[in-house]
C-alpha cells in the first residue's frame, strides 16, 4: 500500500516497505553503536536492555517494564533505572583497568572515585557504595554536601574519598575526623589560599591531612569542556603556586603529607591524543614533586573518560575515538614510558570517571500526546475563481515540479507564499488565500523533497527542507526538567521509539515537549549520516501509546534541570534485571505533585486552597454556581494539587 499524505502528493517518506526488518531499525537509531552493547532489539520489535548475566545476554523489552509502571500507577513520563547496569559499569571500568595493569606489569593497582556531581540521587549513591565496595570504588566530593554524603554511605575503608572544590574549615574538620577514624580522605588543594586553613584545623585538631595538590594542564583538549585546561582554566594551582605550597609545607615539616597529584582536564575527552598528553603532562609534576622530596604516592588523572552519544566513534563533541580498553591501555603505558626512565615507583591509578559510569543505566520514557502533521489540509481538485492572482501563480509551480527544475520550483514556492502572507497583512489577500497558499507550498516542498532524494548532489540552501517538512511529535516530558543539556550545550541523545521497530517508520519528525517554549524540543539527532535535524518516528494510530526513550541520560541531567513552566521531577523507576531475564521493580520514587513544585517557589497550598474556597463562597453568593458545584470544584481543586505536573491520561 502506498501511503499518500493528505495533500493527495507522495510522502516524503519512501512508501511502506515490506522488506523493512529489525536490522534497519537497528542501523537507523544506531542501537549498536551507542549502546554498549547493553541494549538491542527483539524479535518482536521491541527495544531491550541487555546485561551479561548468564551465558546468554538477559533481556527484558522496555516496552514491558513500562506496562508494569502502568499495572502499579506509575505514570509518563518517568526516569528508569537499571541498577545492575550501573554495576557492570564498575565492573567494566575496574576490570579493564586491571587487564592494562596486567599487560604492562605495572606495579601498583587503580582506584575509582565516582565524583558526587555527576549524579547525587541517593539510590545512584547508595548503588555504587554498596556494589563498589568489591572493586574498592570510593567517591570523589566538590562540597561539604558531597561529603557528608560520602561519609555516611562509603561502607569500604580501603576506598578513596578525594575532596576537591573550595574548602572552609567546617569542610576541613570533617575531612580529618574522617581520616583519624581510618578513612583515606583527600584534601586536594585548589588554590594557595586553602593551605594556611588546611594546616590551622590540623594543629588545633592534632590530625595529620592527606593532601593533594591539583595542577592546571597546558594540554588544551578537543570538546567542549576545554577551558578546564590550559592557563585560562579557573581551576588548579599555577606552578608558581604550586612551588610556594611545597615551601610552605616545608616550613611547616608537612611535606609527608603531599601524597597526591590531581589533574582534570575536563569532562568528555573525544579524542584519546589528548588524554595521553595530558597523563604526560601529570607524570612530569609528578616526578618533580618527588624531587622536591614530597612521597607521593596517588596519581589522579581526573575524569574525562567520554561516553559516545552519537555513536560515531570519531573525535566530535558527543562522541570518542576510543575505547574503554584503550583508555585504560593508554594511561598505564604513558605512565610507565614516563617514570621508569626515572626510576620513581608506580603510583595509584585514581580516575575520577562520572559521565562513563553513570550515563548508560538512567533512560527517560515518555508517551506521545499529539502530533502536528506538517500538511494538515488536503488540496481542492481546483482553485477557487476568487483566488489571488499570486496564488494561481503558486498553484502552476505544484503542476510543474520536475527532476530539472525542482531547485527553481522551491525557490519560487517560497517567493510566492510570502508575497501573499506580506499581501494578507495589509488586508490585499483574504484569509483563505493564505491558508491555501501554505498548504501548495508544502505540497510543492513535498515533491521538491522526493526530486532531492533521487540525487547526489548536495543544494546547500534546500537544507532546512526536512524540517519544514517534519511532523512535529508532542512528548510528554519538559527538556529543561529532564534534559537540560540540549538546552544549555546542545547536547546529542540517542531518541527512538522503543516498540513498533519491526515496522517501518514512515514520518520525519521532530520531537517538542509540553512547555510551550520554543526551545523545548529534540530537533538534533545522530545517526549513520551525521547529525540529523529531523529524525524517523512511526505513525501513531487513533486509541493506541506512542512510547519514545531518550537514552544515555544518567549523567548530570537530574539536579541540573529546572522547574520551567513549573513542570517538577518526573518519577523515577529502578529495576534489577535477573539471569533469567525477570526482574524487579527495586525502588520506585514518586514525582512531584503541583502542592510539591508550588512550594518551591514559596507558595502556600493551604493558603491558595482557601483563597479558592473564597473565590468559590462568592460565585454561590452571587448565584453563579450552587453549593453543591462549589464541593464539586474544591475537590477537583485538591486533586490537582496532589496531581502529577505533567499530562494524566484520564483513568475510566
Ligand atoms: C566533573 C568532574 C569530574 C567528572 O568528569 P566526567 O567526565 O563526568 O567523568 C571528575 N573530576 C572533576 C574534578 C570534575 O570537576
Amino acid at each position: 500500500m502506498v501511503d499518500k499524505s493528505p495533500s493527495g502528493s507522495p510522502l516524503v517518506a519512501t512508501p511502506y516497505d515490506a522488506s523493512w526488518s529489525i536490522a534497519k531499525s537497528l542501523e537507523l537509531y544506531g542501537v549498536r553503536d551507542w549502546g554498549e552493547g547493553y541494549f538491542d532489539i527483539s524479535a518482536a520489535g521491541e527495544l531491550v536492555a541487555q546485561l551479561p548475566l548468564g551465558k546468554q545476554a538477559s533481556q527484558v523489552a522496555l516496552l514491558d517494564i513500562i506496562q508494569g509502571m502502568k499495572e502499579r500507577g506509575i505514570e509518563m513520563p518517568s526516569i528508569l533505572r537499571i541498577e545492575n547496569l550501573l554495576d557492570d559499569r564498575i565492573k567494566a571500568l575496574n576490570e579493564a583497568f586491571k587487564h592494562a595493569i596486567n599487560e604492562y606489569s605495572y606495579q601498583n593497582h587503580y582506584r575509582g572515585v565516582f565524583p558526587i556531581k555527576v549524579n547525587q540521587q541517593c539510590h545512584v549513591i547508595e548503588e555504587i557504595a554498596d556494589f563498589g565496595a568489591g572493586y574498592h570504588h570510593g567517591f570523589e566530593a566538590g562540597s561539604k554536601a558531597e561529603l557528608i554524603i560520602a561519609l555516611s554511605k562509603l561502607k569500604d575503608d580501603q576506598s578513596l574519598i578525594i575532596c576537591n572544590g573550595y574548602k572552609d574549615s567546617e569542610f576541613i574538620e570533617l575531612g580529618l575526623y574522617a581520616k583519624e577514624m581510618g578513612l583515606k580522605c583527600f584534601f586536594v588543594l585548589e588554590t594557595p589560599s586553602e593551605l594556611p586553613i588546611i594546616l590551622e584545623c590540623s594543629q588545633r585538631l592534632g590530625i595529620e591531612p592527606l593532601l593533594g595538590v591539583r595542577i592546571r594542564p597546558l594540554v588544551i583538549v578537543d570538546g567542549h569542556w576545554n577551558e578546564d585546561s590550559g592557563d585560562r582554566s579557573i581551576f588548579g594551582l599555577s606552578t608558581a603556586s604550586l612551588i610556594k605550597v611545597v615551601e610552605q609545607l616545608k616550613e611547616s615539616n608537612m611535606l609527608h603529607c603531599l601524597q597526591l597529584l590531581h589533574c582534570h582536564l575536563g569532562s568528555q575527552i573525544p579524542n584519546i591524543r589528548n588524554i595521553r598528553s595530558g597523563v604526560l603532562e601529570a607524570c612530569r609534576f609528578y616526578s618533580g614533586l618527588m624531587e622536591e622530596g614530597a612521597p607521593m604516592g596517588f596519581l589522579d588523572l581526573g575524569g574525562g573518560l567520554a561516553v559516545d552519544y552519537e555513536g560515531a566513534r570519531t573525535n566530535s563533541h558527543h562522541s570518542m575515538n576510543y575505547q574503554l580498553d584503550e583508555y585504560c591501555a593508554n594511561i598505564v603505558e604513558t605512565i610507565c614510558e614516563c617514570l621508569d626512565p626515572l626510576a620513581i615507583p608506580h603510583p595509584v591509578i585514581i580516575s575520577e570517571s562520572g559521565r562513563s559510569t553513570v550515563a548508560y543505566s538512567s533512560m527517560l520514557l515518555f508517551n506521545v500526546l499529539d502530533v502536528r502533521d506538517h500538511c494538515p489540509a488536503p488540496l481542492p481538485d481546483s482553485l477557487p475563481g476568487s483566488s489571488h492572482e499570486l496564488v494561481h501563480n503558486l498553484w502552476q509551480v505544484n503542476q510543474v515540479v520536475a527532476a530539472d527544475n525542482f531547485q527553481e520550483c522551491y525557490n519560487d514556492a517560497l517567493f510566492y507564499r510570502d508575497e501573499v502572507r506580506e499581501l494578507f497583512r495589509r488586508g490585499q489577500a483574504s484569509l483563505s488565500d493564505r491558508a491555501i497558499a501554505d498548504n501548495i507550498t508544502l505540497a510543492v516542498l513535498e515533491k521538491v523533497a522526493v526530486e532531492l532524494k533521487q540525487t547526489d548532489k548536495h543544494y546547500p540552501e534546500l537544507n532546512n527542507l526536512p524540517e519544514m517538512l517534519a511532523d512535529t511529535y508532542y512528548g510528554n516530558f519538559s527538556l529543561f526538567q529532564s534534559l537540560p543539556d540540549i538546552w544549555a550545550i546542545d547536547q546529542v541523545f540517542p531518541v527512538m521509539p522503543i516498540h513498533r521497530l519491526q515496522e517501518e517508520p514512515d514520518r520525519d519528525a521532530l520531537i517538542a515537549d509540553i512547555t510551550c517554549d520554543c526551545d523545548g524540543k529534540i530537533d538534533h539527532f545522530s545517526n549513520a549520516k551525521g547529525i540529523q535535524r529531523t529524525t524517523r518516528l512511526h505513525t501513531v494510530h487513533e486509541g493506541e501509546e506512542y512510547y519514545l526513550g531518550v537514552f544515555l541520560v544518567g549523567a548530570y541531567q537530574e539536579t541540573l534541570g529546572d522547574l520551567h513552566n513549573l513542570f517538577g521531577d518526573t518519577n523515577v523507576v529502578s529495576v534489577h534485571i535477573h539471569a533469567d531475564g525477570s526482574y524487579d521493580f527495586v525502588r520506585e520514587f514518586q514525582g512531584d505533585s503541583i502542592a510539591d513544585v508550588l512550594s518551591y517557589v514559596e507558595y502556600d497550598t493551604k493558603i491558595m486552597t482557601e483563597e479558592f474556597r473564597q473565590l468559590a463562597e462568592k460565585a454561590v453568593k452571587q448565584g453563579k454556581i450552587t453549593a453543591a458545584k462549589r464541593k464539586q470544584m474544591m475537590k477537583a481543586f485538591k486533586a490537582s494539587l496532589d496531581g502529577y505536573t505533567y499530562f494524566e491520561k484520564e483513568e475510566h
